[in-house]
């Protein structure tokens, strides 16, 4: 059953209570694979569910624009300054609605319509956000992009600086949506203030494991850093915007009034008790356990043939290239989402194939570790997705398999399913 209970939900409409409970059970019985997703804590659950929801507070604490913020003032400014903590950073902002619109105050609050934006090309790991030609960023902003290496599957720093010098962009981004490996933010740092760019990192995967210290800190590096929540910091669906005290105002000023009215009172809730949670010595036993569980993944897939972007991993994120495995990327994770196995289809760098029907599987290890599997769950793991994929069309396989992985992942609790 849903944790907590939804038993008023149930009565007042049984059809989409129906429809929460099964999603938790699907939840439950799964292995969840896909890199930007995770299993928040029932006090995080519980903190997302309340009474903040009703509340309107456009504004800042100490600055608002309706009466009746004498308990939303102390539950934000609680989580800008977890935060800080957590982060190290000297100003936080924690209404952004999500990564996407964190990212657009960016641009909001440092550059004019037209101004160049440079950041890592979609197909290459970057987001949509960092000036890709499909989304805003890439149609109001001159955009230019980097890559990674054919060679190596990791980005050249020279490369970047040539490219930097050449085009003299205003804002800079690091980080992305598909990146095996660390983001080397001291470089990335210097070739910004060679050309005068505001670096932004963009820290929405890798969250989780700088906080917990398992990952390099862009703080003192890049004066800008953007996040989600709900990745591997294991929050609610949010994001935060973080700076030095030079660029803080004009962050405020760009999410509001720039591009958003009323901040969601109850994520923000669930912001500070994620952050909370993130503070704590088990936080940080967790994001190494990330990283260890997505590095022995990688070394037993590697055993089993599998072709990974750069050779392996550093972090949560594992990128396969399944080209030498003769199948392509959505047969492939619609077979292992038919056997229990939870991933997404992704390009691989310089991929031949369409971005609709691409060539390489991107999967991460946050929820399987919040769920409590270790490394030593990871061999068998490699030879279930191996089974799968080279099994592709083999119904029964796909049954075997998701029944013995219901077996295995009922050992292990999920929090909001009990
Ligand atoms: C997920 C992600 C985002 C966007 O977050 P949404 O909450 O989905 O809008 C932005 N940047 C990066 C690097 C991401 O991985």
């Amino acid at each position: 059953m849903h944790q907590p209970a939804i038993t008023q939900l149930a009565s007042a409409d049984p059809e989409i209570a129906g429809l929460v409970e099964a999603e938790a059970e699907r939840q439950y019985a799964k292995i969840r694979l896909i890199a930007s997703e995770n299993y928040v804590s029932q006090a995080v659950l519980e903190a997302t569910g309340t009474v903040l929801t009703n509340k309107y507070s456009e504004g800042y604490a100490g600055k608002r624009y309706y009466e009746g913020q004498q308990l939303i003032d102390p539950i934000e400014t609680l989580a800008i300054d977890r935060a800080k903590v957590v982060f190290g950073v000297d100003h936080a902002n924690v209404q952004p609605y999500s990564g996407s619109p964190a990212n657009l105050a960016i641009y909001l609050a440092f550059l004019q319509p037209g101004d160049t934006v440079m950041g890592m090309a979609l197909p290459a790991g970057g987001h949509l956000t960092h000036g890709w030609s499909v989304s805003a960023t890439g149609k109001w902003f001159r955009s230019v992009a980097y890559g990674v290496r054919k060679d190596t599957g990791r980005v050249d720093m020279d490369e970047v600086r040539e490219l930097a010098l050449a085009e003299r962009p205003k804002l800079m981004f690091c980080g992305g949506t598909a990146i095996p490996r660390t983001i080397d933010f001291p470089a990335f740092a210097a070739i910004a203030n060679e050309v005068g760019a505001v670096l932004a990192a963009d820290i929405a995967h890798i969250a989780g494991l700088i906080a917990g210290g398992a990952h390099p800190s862009p703080v003192g590096h890049a004066p800008v850093i953007s996040t989600t929540t709900h990745k591997t910091l294991r929050g609610p669906r949010g994001a935060m915007l973080m700076s030095d005290a030079d660029h803080a105002k004009a962050l405020d000023k760009a999410v509001f009034p720039g591009l958003q009215g009323g901040p969601h009172n109850h994520t923000t809730a669930a912001i500070a008790v994620a952050l909370g949670e993130a503070s704590k010595p088990e936080f940080s036993t967790y994001a190494h356990n990330v990283v260890a569980n997505a590095s022995a993944l990688a070394e037993a897939l590697t055993a089993r043939g599998f072709d990974l972007v750069s050779g392996g991993t550093d972090n949560h994120l594992i990128l396969i290239d399944l080209t030498n495995k003769g199948i392509a990327g959505k047969p492939a994770a619609k077979a292992l989402d038919n056997a229990g196995i939870e991933l997404n289809y992704n390009t691989v760098p310089f991929d031949p194939r369409k971005p609709f029907d691409p060539s390489g599987l991107r999967l991460g290890t946050g929820a399987i570790t919040t769920r409590g599997l270790t490394v030593d769950h990871m061999p068998k793991l490699a030879e279930w997705i191996d089974t799968v994929v080279t099994n592709a069309g083999d119904e029964a396989v796909l049954k075997r398999t998701a029944g013995e992985i219901r077996d295995l992942l009922a050992g292990y609790p999920m929090p909001g399913w009990g």
